[in-house]
């Protein structure tokens, strides 16, 4: 009983309990059938399976905790929205008052493929006045076509519409950029909790037997054609089978039915419009950018065949390097390029960029499709080459004769290898003692021939057996 205790001391168990802050509320609201719950479904994606119920939220109003970019936020989808109308109406009109009143962002959800409506113009008029962060998401933006049909928007006096496609997930990321590029500094710094972590975690785990489509970044600064090559290759609107979650949360994926088997196409923030947003949506566009790199099998590093390689070029090149990811370097808008000024790019190609070996180099038309279909085997190869599995008899047969051929030297001796891991394959070494590194880059090139491993990278570990 807790009557006769009076005021107690603090047990150490509730002292750990840290008050759960308020994470930032992200409100979901429109007329109904422009697509809010499919905008809901999309931004809590893969986040579904921590769904937590909240106590006081009526059937109308769902919401879910989601994140982007490892910044935690709560979303809330409002159901329909009827402006005027009988008391049922009003009844749901007064949630979505409720709902907007306590949010950080408001999403107020439109039609690209209907156009400005009445009850659009009402809903504008009215959220205009509750003075909240208000983004006009101009949904069912299927394709290009739909994306210019959001300016008809700009006259709700809310914004730049941001086009999206909630169905297809079409720049479902561009959108999430903005939307916590909106968020208090403090908001944006907070970590997401641990649970989730471990769910993810988990998650990995669960599937990693599952033999998964490869993973296909496309990178590069902007304008250089990186979504004209897209569409290329993925035949726009047509070879698209199925959208899903992205396994980092941080993007949106196009699973893609190609000749050549499955292919998951990272929606790399890279890909977006020119629609200027703002520095903070551009910083986390750029994060994400970064990200699918690290999650890619194989990133194509597409530059400008017109304006050569540029510093930022190199320090992309620099970056995919360095997670050890394969790199194709696509050189597009190259039928642009006079025949006399061909040799001069190749020639700056291998001076600026020769730091990340001997990689693939594919000029190509992204806009006339002239070569984009010499990607393909490379494409291929480069993603057979990074899951490389070598038995170890084999790894260990072709070590011991590249030691008989070329002992190391001061009777340093490998005893034994094995393959650690895939992607990029990486080789652990048993030795007696210190090799030089002379020796192990020698060790490294034998391995690379022997196995056909091309330009992808390859980890070399060493372990002295006591
Ligand atoms: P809500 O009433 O605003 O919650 O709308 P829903 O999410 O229920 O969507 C209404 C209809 O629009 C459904 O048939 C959806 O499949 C469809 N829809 C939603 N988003 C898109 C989109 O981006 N493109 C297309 N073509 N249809 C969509
Ligand atoms: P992104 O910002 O990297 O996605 O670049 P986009 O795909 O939006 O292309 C930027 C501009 O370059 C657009 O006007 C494209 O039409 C144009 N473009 C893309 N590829 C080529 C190409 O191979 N040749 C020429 N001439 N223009 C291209």
């Amino acid at each position: 009983g807790s009557d006769d205790e009076g005021p107690s001391e603090i047990s150490a168990e509730e002292l750990a309990v840290v008050p759960e802050a308020e994470l930032p509320t992200v409100v979901i609201i429109g007329r109904p059938n422009v697509g809010k719950s499919t905008l809901f479904n999309r931004v809590v994606g893969s986040q579904q399976a921590i769904v937590e119920d909240r106590p006081g939220i009526t059937r109308d109003r769902k919401v879910l905790e989601a994140s982007w970019l490892e910044v935690p936020f709560l979303v809330v989808d409002t159901g329909g929205w009827m402006p005027g109308g009988d008391a049922l109406e009003e009844k749901v009109s007064r949630q979505v008052e409720e709902a907007v009143r306590d949010a950080d962002v408001v999403l107020f959800v439109v039609d690209a493929s209907v156009g400005l409506t009445d009850d659009d113009q009402t809903i504008a008029n009215w959220v205009r006045r509750s003075g909240r962060d208000v983004i006009i998401v101009a949904n069912k933006a299927d394709n290009e076509r739909r994306e210019t049909d959001r300016w008809e928007f700009l006259g709700l006096g809310l914004g730049d519409p941001v086009p999206v496609s909630a169905l297809h997930g079409r720049r479902a990321g561009d959108l999430l950029d903005v939307v916590i590029s909106r968020f208090s500094e403090e908001a944006r710094h907070r970590p997401v909790a641990d649970d989730d972590d471990r769910f993810y975690e988990e998650a990995e785990d669960w599937d990693a037997d599952e033999i998964k489509p490869p993973r296909v970044a496309i990178v590069g600064r902007p304008n250089v054609g990186k979504s004209t090559l897209f569409n290329r290759l993925v035949g726009e609107d047509r070879a698209v089978v199925h959208d899903m979650a992205g396994t980092t949360r941080d993007s949106i994926d196009t699973l893609v039915e190609t000749e050549d088997g499955p292919m998951v196409f990272i929606d790399t923030a890279g890909m977006r419009r020119k629609g200027k947003i703002d520095d903070s949506a551009e910083y986390y566009s750029l994060v994400r950018a970064l990200r699918s790199i690290d999650d890619a099998d194989v990133a194509l590093l597409v530059i400008d065949g017109t304006e050569g390689v540029t510093s930022q070029d190199q320090r992309l090149a620099e970056r995919i390097d360095a997670s050890g990811c394969p790199i194709l370097i696509v050189l597009n808008k190259w039928e642009l390029v006079s025949t006399e000024d061909r040799l001069d790019v190749m020639t700056e190609l291998e001076r600026k960029l020769g730091f990340v070996g001997d990689v693939p180099v594919l000029k190509i038309s992204a806009l006339t499709g002239k070569n984009v279909h010499s990607l393909r085997p490379h494409l291929q190869e480069s993603i057979a080459q990074y899951h490389t599995r070598v038995p170890t008899r084999d790894i260990n047969k072709i070590i011991a004769a590249a030691q008989q051929r070329a002992p190391a030297p001061k009777g340093a001796k490998i005893l034994y290898a094995v393959q650690g891991a895939i992607d990029p394959p990486t080789f652990t070494l048993f030795v007696n003692r210190e090799v030089q590194s002379t020796y192990l880059r020698y060790i490294e090139r034998t391995i690379r021939e022997e196995f056909g491993l091309g330009s992808t990278a390859i980890k070399i570990r060493v372990r002295k057996k006591s």
